[in-house]
């Protein structure tokens, strides 16, 4: 079976439309997609519709829960930026977006692979970005194939018998799943890996292979309806490099 997999979309139109017609030159049987669909991006309707017609499998994400106003999951986690643009996003959802949203879980399994928006250990806030984090992830779940998304950074871990090993991947890079393995395919709508490129994963879990893509998008687009919309500007600026 082949998933192309994506995350944190974040409501950056432009980025999930290229994504998606990338996606669809490979034809993978599935698509799965992380979590964080809404918050930051000016148009987290239409990017919840479009998942929601091209997903196979959604999770929910940290900022899809903040925007739903979901118990237990405030505002108050945010820096001030993230806030106001979460607030925004609250008001903007139609009542068919907030619907869909709510049926989401942070976490699924599939075909021996275990799908988390943040990480095993906690699905919805957790950043695995170094190595106690991954090695908790390992620790927590015994799934071969871990994939996660949060941290819009690309990377991957790779355990191998005890030793842990893994880093920060840039685009085109293909690995062998050859062990277990924690991937993250990186951002589609909000890239903060130092390439403002969308990013997203192919998957071949026969082959047991993964590739890292990165696609061009129209940023300029994004930023502008941003801030026509009055999204805070930090916010627009930091699409243009990936940070
Ligand atoms: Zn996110």
């Amino acid at each position: 079976m082949r998933a192309a997999v994506l995350s944190d979309i974040h409501g950056n139109l432009p980025a999930l439309e290229v994504v998606l017609a990338a996606i669809e030159a490979e034809r993978p049987d599935v698509v799965w997609c992380l979590g964080d669909l809404v918050g930051y991006g000016p148009w987290p309707n239409e990017v919840t519709a479009l998942v929601r017609e091209r997903a196979d499998l959604c999770l929910v994400g940290n900022h899809d829960l903040v925007a739903l106003d979901a118990a237990g999951v405030g505002v108050e986690e945010f820096n001030p930026e993230a806030a106001a643009a979460a607030l925004w996003t609250r008001d903007e959802l139609t009542p068919d977006t907030r619907a869909f949203l709510e049926t989401l879980s942070p976490q699924a399994s599939r075909d021996g692979t275990g799908l988390y928006h943040a990480s095993p250990r906690d699905p919805v806030w957790e950043y695995v970005l170094g190595g106690e984090a991954a090695a908790g992830a390992f620790e927590t779940v015994s799934d071969s194939l871990i994939l996660v998304g949060h941290s819009h950074v690309a990377l991957e871990f790779t355990l191998d018998e005890e030793r842990l090993s893994g880093d920060v991947v840039g685009a085109g890079t293909e690995l062998e799943l050859t062990a277990r393995h924690l991937l993250n395919p990186g951002s589609v709508g909000q890239p903060r890996d130092g390439d403002p490129r969308a990013g997203w994963l192919m998957l071949d879990l026969d082959g047991r292979r993964a590739r890292f893509e990165r696609v061009e998008y129209d940023v300029r687009r994004t930023q502008d309806e941003m801030r026509g919309r009055g999204l805070p500007r930090p916010l627009a600026d930091r699409l243009a490099v990936g940070l």
